[in-house]
């Protein structure tokens, strides 16, 4: 039961009627005994500083932040912590007495799901499809893990090469076009093939990017961020050719984990948040 000490938290976004966050969040607040609620936020593009600046004279604890505020909400704080100004982009922003700093857990959210399944990217080979939003967190990620190249295959490489550019100071990073003969030898080589685009997403569930099996090793894991369906097409058709694979759910269940930890200090219930998750995604 919620009461005048009960602390707020929410998702912003628009739309974001859609959002799983509140099963999830809320599923982990109450099996810690937590005094917190967690809201859905629909604001406008337009109406986004008024927004923050409300959710601040309210005294939020902190809040989420979805498609389309990450980037445009770090002109509206008073600090960004390091690993979101490079991945250019907060999913999280913490109150402290007034003074709002934003946070990335995408990043650590999709890491999570991959260590939690057994791959460490540790000089590994990735090759990712697509480099928006999602494809940002997840390189900064497996940067910081350690891996030793990452390919971005896109439709259109002349939009990636400054992406490729900003992060190949940190480990070799290049892109092309995913339909090349050059593409499908570095995909020979990689231990790691993540499908960052929305292709094979619901409603769209039959599209899935230009890949052939045969040009992947059998070793390599599949990933897909897409957590609607739970298998894409992408994923089947790799599960069907040998490979491991793993969904977006664990990726959403770790970023939402990460940010319940930094707005309460508690390390939540992952397995708890994945399964209201799950019943949520199998229920729909
Ligand atoms: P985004 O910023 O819009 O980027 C999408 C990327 O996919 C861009 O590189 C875009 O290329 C490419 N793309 C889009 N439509 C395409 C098409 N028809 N053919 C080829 N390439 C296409 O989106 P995002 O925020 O990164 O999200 C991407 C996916 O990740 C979505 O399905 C989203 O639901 C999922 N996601 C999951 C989680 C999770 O927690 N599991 C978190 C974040 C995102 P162009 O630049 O050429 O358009």
């Amino acid at each position: 039961m919620f009461t005048g000490k009960t602390k707020n938290l929410a998702v912003m976004g628009w739309p974001v009627a859609h959002s799983l966050s509140p099963v999830l969040q809320m599923a982990a607040i109450q099996q810690a005994g937590l005094d917190y609620a967690y809201i859905t936020l629909p604001v406008r593009p337009e109406d986004l500083e008024d927004a923050v600046k409300g959710l601040r004279a309210m005294q939020f604890r902190g809040w989420n932040i979805t498609i389309p505020h990450k980037q445009a909400t770090m002109a509206y704080l008073d600090e960004v912590d390091e690993d979101a100004r490079i991945i250019g982009a907060v999913n999280t922003i913490v109150n402290e007495d007034g003074r709002l700093k934003g946070y990335n857990t995408d990043f650590t959210g999709s890491m999570w799901g991959l260590l939690n399944r057994g791959f460490d990217p540790d000089g590994k080979k990735a090759v990712l499809l697509g480099a928006g939003g999602a494809a940002r967190a997840l390189i900064w990620g497996l940067i910081k893990h350690g891996i030793d190249s990452i390919c971005i295959g896109a439709r259109n490489p002349a939009k990636v090469a400054p992406l490729a550019q900003e992060f190949s100071k940190y480990t070799k990073v290049e892109s092309m076009h995913w339909e090349t003969d050059e593409f499908r030898a570095v995909l020979r080589d990689a231990d790691l093939l993540i499908n960052t685009t929305p292709l094979g997403m619901a409603p769209k569930t039959e599209a899935m990017p230009p890949v052939d099996w045969a040009d992947v090793k059998a070793s390599a894991f599949v990933y897909d961020v897409i957590y609607t369906p739970l298998e894409t097409m992408f994923l089947r058709t790799a599960r069907e050719n040998g490979h491991e694979t793993l969904n977006g759910e664990a990726m959403l269940v770790g970023q939402g984990a990460d940010s319940l930890k930094l707005w309460t200090g508690i390390e939540p219930d992952r397995a708890v948040m994945s399964h209201a998750l799950h019943t949520a995604l199998t229920t729909k």
